[in-house]
């Protein structure tokens, strides 16, 4: 009977607990936002000019080449061919293809979701463990 009723306890202190994490994680389902962490795509302005590895989703600040491909990035918006020539604006390659938009937005939107799948984050507030206590917060 005593188990009863603490495994009743248990419950409700889990409930409380749950009802209190799970308010501020309704709003910001992705976490707090963490100071190191850029904003949202959306609501993130670029700051400056981006360029993309056109190989890769490599994408950096500045010139210069991607680190695995050892090619030059080119720049936001920009349009380049597979031969790596580039180009401000639209055009066809050597090769007669259409020259590929350098995208950066998407890039780091892919490179985000590949790196979200592999370091997984825990989902605390939907898996309630309602024996375990949860005593650490942070
Ligand atoms: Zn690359």
């Amino acid at each position: 009977m005593k188990n009863l009723i603490l495994a009743l306890v248990a419950i409700c202190f889990a409930a409380i607990v749950t009802a209190q994490n799970a308010t501020p994680a309704a709003t910001t389902p992705a976490g707090k936002p963490a100071t190191a962490a850029p904003a949202p795509a959306k609501a993130n302005p670029a700051p400056a000019v981006m360029f993309g590895c056109p190989k890769c989703d490599n994408v950096a600040p500045k010139e210069g080449k991607c680190p695995t491909h050892q090619v030059a990035m080119v720049k936001d918006h920009s349009y380049f061919c597979a031969d790596g020539s580039v180009s401000e604006k639209a055009g066809k390659c050597a090769d007669g293809k259409e020259m590929t938009m350098m995208d950066c937005k998407s890039k780091m939107m892919n490179a985000r979701a590949k790196s979200a799948k592999e370091a997984k984050p825990a989902t605390p507030a939907s898996a309630t463990p309602a024996t375990a206590p949860a005593p650490v917060k942070k």
